[in-house]
């Protein structure tokens, strides 16, 4: 049967952990569960530690130190996340990322790369960018990430790059496998494992902003497809971006002293956040951002006339991506304002995805997941920045340690069975390839894009406004279902399409359900946060052949209840708030 099952596939790889996506999440589990002896396999559709997110990520990494108060981190956490965190995860993100943060700041000083800002004394930086007793610190996420892959190869993790994960391949309800594509090649790989690991990023519905394009949602829809369930995927992500250039480096632009004013040169965000101002959450600005230009007082600028010249100095060693763009076209950020604008992303960050536990363990036995892959159950709604990096590495090595458990003992990869699955997977994945004729990937992932990322469907939302995307992006799937993949990669983009337009319309209905207002998900037919009825997570399942189905659950709040029964959710200009009746 393994004879015919090679016969399928150009690779057949048996390994103790598969880890699927080589950012901050899969390189932290790929390690963790390597020095537990397991054999590691490290899968990624592009490169290890250069694709995805992680290498992009703008130098704000949170960190409680041991000498800080928990309460008091918990406490500003789950009421920055408006209570819809997952309270045991924010302890679990509390109580490990000193020592997993430490762990990485040491591998780097080992290999002479300066990971972390430090002073002269050589005690780590601490800032705070959107936190008001809580700190951050400094990272450069490149020379982490480098020092992440070198680190996995010299602990003998085995990297396989340039192949996309596109079906899960399950057995009684429990992962063995991956079925995966060669991104250039069209070669197939069949990757076997005793426990899987789900850490391939977000999505971004490939919308503006720099970092993300490659990241659709991949490991989200294929585990969906085989049962396993979702969760919160109405919370979406955003972040806030020149208009003119896509780059990053937002929470330190604010941080260091830029402020958002509107077209009538108010510093409108104390209207929306009396406490943060600029410095507010991304969901108080984008949905602020939004309303500011509907009612006429756009376009909004970013201003950073009166930074500092050392923070001048810093941005520009932190973020060498965005000055480069911003001195080749000959602009000084800090000589006048800029044209400044929200960048939808589905799931980033914070946003939704797969379910877990603090195990990291989803409904599928055998089947974790972390970094952005998940539900972002630390952030509930969105806590502050430089959480993702801490909830990526933390989940990263509870992933690892957790799936390494579960693959001990002598069961072997049950993989040989599974020739006939392997085989419709196979013939379902080229599909897209063998259509005769039809719209290309990219025509009709611009309609997707049409369809979700206007304003009334993203940020200010109305039951009218996600059912009228509902049914176009019903009329929408027989022309997804139809796209023609000329070569590889367009297989590979076909696929990232189909995947996109799980997750979307997984939000449509999910941001449906919830009547309320709460993080990025602003009703404005439901304008204020009802903790009386919502305070409730919404969950999703779809597996292949049926219609999606939503339900919620209460949220268990053992450390801390919220005190109002109505609140003003972000965005809502904090004089106009009206307690419904
Ligand atoms: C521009 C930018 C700046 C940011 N700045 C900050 C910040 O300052 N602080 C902070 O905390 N957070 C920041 N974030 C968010 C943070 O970077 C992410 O939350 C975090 O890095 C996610 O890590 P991850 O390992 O889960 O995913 P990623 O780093 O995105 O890694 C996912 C990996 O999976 C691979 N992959 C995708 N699909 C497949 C597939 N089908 N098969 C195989 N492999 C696949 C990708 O190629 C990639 O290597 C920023 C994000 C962006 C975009």
């Amino acid at each position: 049967m393994a004879r015919r099952l090679k016969s399928y596939v150009d690779h057949l790889i048996m390994a103790d952990v598969l880890v699927v996506g080589g950012g901050l999440a899969g390189t932290s589990a790929a390690i963790k569960a390597r020095e537990t002896g397991a054999r590691v396999i490290l899968v990624d559709k592009g490169v290890v530690a250069r694709s995805g997110v992680s290498v992009f990520a703008a130098g704000v990494y949170s960190v409680r130190f041991p000498e800080d108060d928990k309460a008091i981190w918990m406490e500003e956490m789950l009421k920055a996340g408006e209570y819809l965190n997952d309270q045991y995860w924010v302890e679990a993100v509390l109580d490990n990322v000193y020592p997993v943060t430490m762990q990485i700041d040491r591998w780097g000083e080992e290999h002479r790369v300066r990971i972390f800002e430090k002073d002269e004394n050589g005690f780590i930086k601490r800032k705070s960018r959107g936190h008001i007793k809580t700190h951050h610190i400094v990272v450069n996420s490149l020379p982490m990430m480098d020092s992440m892959r070198k680190i996995a190869q010299l602990k003998g993790v085995e990297l396989v790059e340039r192949v996309m994960a596109t079906h899960l391949i399950v057995r009684d309800g429990r992962a063995i496998g991956i079925l995966g594509l060669q991104t250039m090649t069209g070669e197939l790989y069949l990757l076997g494992a005793k426990a899987v690991i789900l850490a391939s990023g977000g999505c971004g519905l490939k919308s503006v902003y720099i970092g993300h394009r490659n990241l659709t949602g991949d490991s989200q829809a294929m585990a969906m497809r085989e049962g396993a369930i979702l969760r919160s995927l109405e919370q979406t992500g955003s972040n806030t971006v020149s208009r003119e250039h896509d780059i990053h480096g937002l929470n330190l632009f604010v941080g260091s002293g830029g402020k958002f004013v509107n077209a009538l040169g108010e510093e409108f965000m104390w209207r929306y956040h009396p406490v943060l101002g600029s410095r507010g959450r991304q969901s108080d600005l984008v949905v602020a951002f939004s309303r500011e230009v509907s009612e006429g007082r756009g376009p909004v600028y970013l201003d950073m006339r009166g930074v500092f010249s050392t923070d001048r100095q810093l941005m520009r060693k932190i973020l060498p991506e965005t000055f480069m763009l911003w001195d080749k076209a000959g602009i000084d950020p800090f000589a006048a304002p800029i044209e400044w604008m929200p960048a939808f992303r589905l799931k980033m960050g914070g946003g939704g995805g797969l379910d877990v536990n603090t195990r990291c363990e989803t409904n599928l036995e055998a089947l974790y997941a972390a970094g952005d892959t998940c539900c972002a159950p630390h952030h509930g709604t969105y806590t502050f920045g430089g959480m993702n990096l801490a909830f990526a590495a933390v989940s990263g090595v509870l992933a690892g340690a957790f799936a390494s458990e579960n693959a001990g003992g002598s069961r072997k990869p049950a993989m040989e069975t599974e020739a006939e699955q392997v085989a419709a997977k196979i013939a379902a994945l080229f599909v897209p390839a063998e259509i005769p004729k039809g719209p290309t990937p990219d025509e009709v992932t611009a309609k997707l894009q049409r369809i979700i990322i206007p304003y009334p469907v993203t940020y200010l939302r109305t039951a009218q406004s996600l059912k009228k995307a509902l049914s176009e992006l019903s009329n929408l799937k027989p022309e997804i279902d139809s796209v023609k993949a000329k070569d590889s990669h367009e297989l590979v983009k076909a696929w990232e399409l189909k995947n996109m337009s799980v997750l979307a319309e997984g939000f449509l209905r999910s941001a449906l359900a919830r009547e309320e207002s709460r993080g990025y998900h602003y009703r404005e037919d439901f304008p204020w946060t009802d903790n009386r009825d919502w305070l409730k997570w919404i969950y999703a399942k779809a597996p292949s052949g049926q219609e999606m189905k939503i339900w919620t659950e209460e949220v268990p709040t053992p450390f801390l209840k919220p005190e109002k029964d109505y609140d003003v959710p972000p965005g809502r200009p904090q004089d106009e708030f009206r307690r419904p009746a």
